[in-house]
C-alpha cells in the first residue's frame, strides 16, 4: 500500500486494553493480508492516563489525537467504589475528545444474527431481519442549550433545560444520514416530536427540504414514542434512523439490546475532522481482568474505521463476516452463552475471528492499495 494511515489507540481501562488487543490483531490481520500500512500510537487514557500523569486526557495524547486519521478507543471509567476529583474522572476523557473532534454525528449499526436468537429479548420470528443504523446528533439539542440550571430557594427551586437547534446543525447530520442510507437499503426514518416540539417541526422541514437531492432514498417521518414501539415490534422494518441528540441517546439504548450484548455494538462519531471509534460498552470493572470479555464490538468497530475513514468496505465486509461466522460455530463468550452451556475466553474469540478472516479475505482478493478513500 502507498499510503501510510496513523491510527491512535487508546485502549483505556477495565476490559479496555483486553479487547483492543484482540480488534488490533484482525486490524493488523487486514493489514498484512491486503498490503495496507497503519501507524499506530499507543497512548493511555481514562483512569489509565490519571495514574500516569494526573489527567485522564493530557494535552500531548489530544494533539496526537487531533494529527491522526482516526483515533481507536477502548474504553474508559473506573469501578464504582473508585473515587476521584470531578476533572480527574475517566468518563472526562471521552467527552473533550467528542468535543476537539467536533463530531456531530454517532453512528450504531444495530444488526441480529440469527446464531444469537436466544440472546436477544424479542421472540425470533420479530428479531429475523433486523439491520439498521441508527444517526444520533451528537453536538447540540438539550445536552448544551443555554440557560440550563437549577435556581431559587429549597422546596421552590425551578430547573431548566434548553432545547434549540440551528437549520445548519440538522442539516450537516441529516445529509449524513442521507449519504448512509443511499449505501444501504434507501430507506430513512426521521424520527422527532413535531406534534409538541418547535426544534421538531424545524427539523422535520430541513429532512423534508434535503429529500428531493437524494431521489433514491425514500423518507418517512416518525413521531419518537411511535419509534420507541416500531423499535420492538417491528424492527426489521427500519434501514437508517436519524434523530436529534437526547431521542438517539434513548433510542439508541434501545436498539442495542436487541443484538443480545452490550458486547456486540461497535460505534463511530463523525464529525469535521478525526473520527472517534469505540465499542459502545464501558470498562465493564466487573469482569476486567478475568479474560471473558467479548471482544466483538471492539472487533466490528475497526470494521467501522475501515469504512468510514478509510473507505475499505470490502475488508470492513469481511470483518463482518468472520464475526457471523464465528457465532453461526457456536463459539460463544460468557455473555453470549446460555446458562450451563460451554464459553471461551476472550483471546479464544480473537482466534476464531482472526482465522475466519484469513479465510474470507482469501476469497476477496482485491488490492485494497488502491481503494483506500479519505
Ligand atoms: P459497562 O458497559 O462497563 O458494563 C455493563 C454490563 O455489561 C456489565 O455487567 C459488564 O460486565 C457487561 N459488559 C460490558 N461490556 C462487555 C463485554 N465486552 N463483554 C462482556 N460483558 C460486557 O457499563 P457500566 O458498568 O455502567 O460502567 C462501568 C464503567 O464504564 C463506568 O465507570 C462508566 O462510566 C464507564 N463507561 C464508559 C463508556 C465508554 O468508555 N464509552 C461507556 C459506558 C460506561
Amino acid at each position: 500500500m502507498s499510503l501510510t494511515r496513523r491510527i491512535a489507540v487508546l485502549p483505556g481501562d477495565g476490559i479496555g486494553p483486553e479487547v483492543t488487543r484482540e480488534a488490533i490483531r484482525v486490524l493488523e490481520a487486514v493489514a498484512a493480508a491486503r498490503g495496507l500500512h497503519f501507524e499506530l500510537q499507543w497512548r493511555n487514557v481514562g483512569g489509565a492516563a490519571v495514574a500516569e500523569s494526573g489527567e485522564p486526557l493530557p494535552k500531548a495524547t489530544l494533539d496526537l489525537c487531533l494529527a491522526s486519521d482516526a483515533v481507536f478507543m477502548g474504553a474508559v471509567g473506573l469501578s464504582a467504589t473508585d473515587r476521584v476529583k470531578p476533572e480527574q474522572r475517566p468518563e472526562r476523557a471521552l467527552l473533550i475528545l467528542r468535543r476537539e473532534l467536533q463530531t456531530y454525528a454517532n453512528l450504531r449499526p444495530v444488526r441480529h444474527t440469527p446464531a444469537l436468537d436466544d440472546a436477544t429479548p424479542l421472540r425470533p420470528e420479530i428479531a429475523a431481519g433486523t439491520d439498521f443504523m441508527i444517526v444520533r446528533e451528537l453536538a447540540g439539542g438539550l445536552y448544551y442549550g443555554q440557560p440550563r440550571g437549577i435556581s431559587g430557594d429549597p422546596g421552590s427551586r425551578r430547573a431548566v433545560d434548553t432545547l434549540e437547534y440551528g437549520e445548519a446543525e440538522i442539516e450537516r447530520v441529516v445529509r449524513f444520514a442521507f449519504e448512509i442510507a443511499k449505501t444501504r437499503r434507501g430507506h430513512l426514518t426521521s424520527v422527532d416530536k413535531a406534534n409538541v416540539l418547535q426544534t421538531s417541526v424545524l427539523w422535520r422541514e430541513v429532512v423534508d427540504r434535503l429529500a428531493p437531492e437524494y431521489p433514491d432514498v425514500r423518507v418517512e417521518h416518525l413521531y419518537v414514542d411511535n419509534c420507541a414501539m416500531r423499535l420492538v415490534t417491528r424492527p426489521s422494518s427500519f434501514d437508517v434512523i436519524v434523530t436529534e441528540n437526547t431521542f438517539g441517546d434513548i433510542l439508541s439504548d434501545e436498539g442495542s439490546v436487541l443484538t443480545g450484548s452490550l458486547g456486540m455494538l461497535p460505534s463511530a462519531s463523525i464529525g469535521k475532522g478525526v473520527a472517534l471509534y469505540e465499542p459502545v460498552h464501558g470498562s465493564a470493572p466487573d469482569i476486567a481482568g478475568r479474560g471473558i470479555a467479548n471482544p466483538i464490538a471492539s472487533v466490528l468497530t475497526v470494521g467501522m474505521m475501515l469504512r468510514y475513514s478509510f473507505g475499505l468496505h470490502e475488508e470492513a465486509d469481511a470483518i463482518d463476516q468472520a464475526v457471523e461466522r464465528v457465532l453461526a460455530r457456536g463459539l460463544r463468550t460468557a455473555d453470549l452463552a446460555r446458562r450451563g452451556t460451554a464459553s471461551v475466553s476472550t483471546v479464544a474469540m480473537g482466534d476464531a475471528i482472526l482465522a475466519e478472516l484469513e479465510l474470507v479475505l482469501a476469497g476477496t482478493a482485491t488490492t485494497a492499495g488502491e481503494r483506500v478513500a479519505r
